[in-house]
């Protein structure tokens, strides 16, 4: 039975041993994002002329499935979790998006980033709706077997929430190509003995030797390098010699670093959830990278100074990429930012409304999100293909198939901004919901 739970939710945070007594829920205090992603969605079907019976369809996810359950830790205590997924839309295909592990994850954060899902699915042509989800803890407090047991049992709460033509998951913030194989695992194990290979394209994200593609652990980091090329190409902003700062050195962060390394371009200053590292002649992102991986976070890595929040938004560079959170950049960051030209939003929603503006009157372009992260669902789709085909493609194949694609859509942007004047986000938005709008033209609403 498929569980769509409209309610609003106002339970305390999960993260705590059952009998605990109830505390205040953190991390809800946020409510704003998906207010502002509504936002975008009106302004833009403005622009595209977009029915308004469509746009109130859109306004909200179709169904918001929340499931608590319990997990013994490895102290024998038994703790409640809470997880999500919000499924916003599968006009264009099965649902799609990411799962998330955060302590201050929210209901509100999880319904921006689903429909974020479907704008992405719809922009770079994929046959993939939009959903999100993930859990509401921190996956640093717990051990490697306490962070199985929560995966598998939240992935089997979710029971035919999801499916390999319903519902695909992918990693996101907190979680990777490890959570991914648990996950498949864990749906493997439900559907019984002879459908259990045919459902291995339930998760993307997954580990090659597991099912997954080549190339998806660097796409996001890769897509979102194609589009500052394209950028620089466009401006005749020569990359080489220029200077980088990354928020976020996780999956995104890192591989854009790397990446962008090739092409002359020297990190200068990281930060993640630990803090912030400034090293003036450069950082071996490879190396950092490989310590991250080691020791789960950029602290105590010995090539650079600790630096402040404050002070690592005013370090003197000439492109940010955040790749951490959502709502890091205000008009306080933005206007800390020193020599900046470029933004490029490896993370969801990293600009606040506000900071966002402070941005455009310093003239410092924004990437947005919508495409230059889109190289993730991209390639993820391009794992689902292979599972269905039970093929694996080189990994030129799925490198030039991701190159093609993001220039594609990154032109389709920039053609839509040119002919509308209405900046690069509400462009990405315009590309989307013309097709949106289209299929639900074609379609029309059942009955
Ligand atoms: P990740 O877990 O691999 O890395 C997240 C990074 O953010 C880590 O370095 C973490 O320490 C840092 N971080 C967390 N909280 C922070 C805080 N309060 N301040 C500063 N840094 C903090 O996650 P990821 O997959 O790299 O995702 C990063 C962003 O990219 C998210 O917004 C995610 O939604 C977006 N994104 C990811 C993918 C993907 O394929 N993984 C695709 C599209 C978009």
């Amino acid at each position: 039975m498929k569980k769509s739970v409209e309610q609003k939710d106002t339970s305390p945070s999960p993260d705590q041993p059952v009998t605990s007594e109830v505390k205040a829920p953190r991390g809800e205090e946020k409510p704003e994002f998906f207010k502002v992603i509504q936002g975008y969605l009106d302004d833009a079907s403005r622009i595209v002329g977009l029915p308004d019976y469509v746009r109130t369809i859109l306004r909200q996810p179709k169904n918001e499935i929340i499931v608590n359950f319990p997990v013994q830790m490895d102290n024998g205590e038994y703790r409640l979790f809470k997880g999500y997924r919000i499924q916003h839309s599968n006009i264009l295909g099965p649902y799609k998006g990411g799962m998330r592990y955060h302590e201050s994850a929210s209901l509100d954060d999880f319904k921006a980033l689903a429909a974020m899902m479907t704008w992405k699915g719809a922009l770079m042509n994929l046959p993939l709706g939009g959903a999100k989800g993930g859990i509401k803890f921190n996956p640093h407090g717990v051990s490697r077997s306490e962070l199985k047991r929560i995966t598998r049992r939240f992935f089997h709460a979710l029971g035919s929430n999801i499916g390999p033509d319903y519902d695909i998951p992918a990693p996101d913030v907190g979680t990777n190509g490890q959570t991914m194989a648990w996950a498949m695992d864990t749906y493997m194990n439900t559907v019984g003995m002879v459908s259990k290979q045919a459902v291995m394209g339930v998760v993307t994200g997954k580990p090659v030797t597991s099912g997954g593609t080549h190339g998806r652990v660097k796409a996001t980091g890769q897509g979102v390098v194609h589009c500052i090329r394209m950028w620089a190409e466009d401006n005749r902003f020569d990359l080489h010699g220029k200077k980088l700062i990354v928020q976020g050195f996780g999956n995104v962060g890192s591989h854009a670093a790397v990446l962008l390394s090739h092409m002359g371009v020297s990190t200068v200053a990281v930060g993640d959830h630990t803090g912030y590292l400034y090293n003036p002649e450069g950082f071996n992102v490879y190396r950092l990278q490989e310590y991250v991986a080691e020791h789960g976070s950029i602290a105590g890595y010995p090539n650079g100074h600790a630096v402040s929040r404050e002070d690592f938004f005013n370090i003197q560079a000439d492109i940010f990429v955040p790749a951490a959170l959502e709502n890091q950049v205000d008009t306080q960051e933005a206007t800390a930012l020193n020599g900046v030209r470029l933004v490029a939003e490896g993370a969801n929603g990293p600009c606040t409304v506000a900071g966002e503006r402070v941005l455009k009157e310093r003239g410092i372009e924004v990437l947005p999100d919508v495409l230059a992260n889109a190289g993730g669902v991209t390639v993820s789709y391009y794992e689902w293909v292979q599972n269905k085909r039970s093929e694996q493609w080189a990994l030129e194949e799925v490198d030039t198939r991701l190159e093609a694609a993001m220039r594609d859509a990154y032109r389709r942007v920039i053609e839509f901004d040119r002919a509308h004047r209405c900046g690069l986000r509400l462009a990405c938005y315009g590309v989307a919901l013309q097709r949106l709008g289209k299929v639900y033209e074609e379609r029309e609403i059942f009955p």
